[in-house]
């Protein structure tokens, strides 16, 4: 099963993601984390990207296609996998279906997990993002079980820098403009699938499994 997650920022593909992940025992591929992970260890791919990102910015398709190409080529991804954040762009799309077409395969699902921009700077203003493992929690929806503490490997957590609300508005703009196309671009080629994405988290992830099979 070869998923993308489609969504603006903070619309819950990562959360979602994450579950599919789990439950369908495919990876999950976020090219955010994979940017932050880059940051975090201070290669060369890192120090571009950062620039870009802490802009509220795509990041230029060339420092990602090649990536997420390569990346869906390994073992592990065989049986599928679940693409948070990418493609993002037109230009995206178009190069991870060349690529996938050359290899006889396609895309199954696009999921749309849609929140109005309304809900969204609030929203992004409560998630945490934790220093050690990248694991995300929100202080009212998705909470650790000890105050600013991550559940899983007992790191700190913080308010990713573009998570500020200036970064927000601006990221919401280019996504309006870059990515929302996306949704007309997978109707297209009729795989395209919606979700209220205002809903419990829970409730969203049901919504999901009805749509994938149990
Ligand atoms: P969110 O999940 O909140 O939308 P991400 O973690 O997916 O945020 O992405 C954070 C930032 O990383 C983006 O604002 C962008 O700068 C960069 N980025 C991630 N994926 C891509 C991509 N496919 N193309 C271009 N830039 C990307
Ligand atoms: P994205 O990957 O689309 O940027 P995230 O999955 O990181 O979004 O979710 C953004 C924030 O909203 C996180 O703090 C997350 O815990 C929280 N969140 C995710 N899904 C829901 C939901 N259905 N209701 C309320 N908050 C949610
Ligand atoms: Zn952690």
């Amino acid at each position: 099963m070869k998923i993308i997650m489609l969504g603006a920022p903070g619309a819950g593909k990562g959360t979602q993601a994450k579950k599919i992940a789990e439950k369908y025992g495919i990876p999950h591929i976020s090219t955010g984390d994979i940017f932050r992970a880059n940051i975090k260890n201070g290669t060369e791919l890192g120090k571009k990207a950062k620039t870009y990102m802490d802009e509220g910015l795509l990041v230029p398709d060339e420092l990602v296609v090649d990536l997420v190409v390569d990346r869906v080529q390994q073992e592990d991804c065989k049986n599928g996998y679940v693409l948070d954040g990418f493609p993002r762009t037109i230009p995206q799309a178009d190069a991870l279906d060349k690529a996938l077409a050359k290899l006889g395969e396609k895309m199954d699902y696009a999921i749309n997990v849609e929140v109005p921009d309304a809900n969204i700077v609030n929203r992004m203003s409560g998630r945490r993002a934790c220093v050690g493992c990248g694991a995300t929690y929100h202080i009212v929806h998705a909470p650790t079980k000890e105050e600013n503490i991550c559940d899983t490997c007992g790191g700190e957590l913080i308010l990713r820098d573009d998570d500020k609300p200036e970064t927000v508005l601006k990221r919401l703009r280019v996504y309006h403009e870059q990515t929302q196309p996306l949704i007309q671009y997978y109707t297209d080629k009729n795989i395209l699938v919606e979700v209220d994405g205002t809903v419990d988290l829970e409730d969203v992830f049901k919504a999901i499994v009805r749509i994938l099979g149990e």
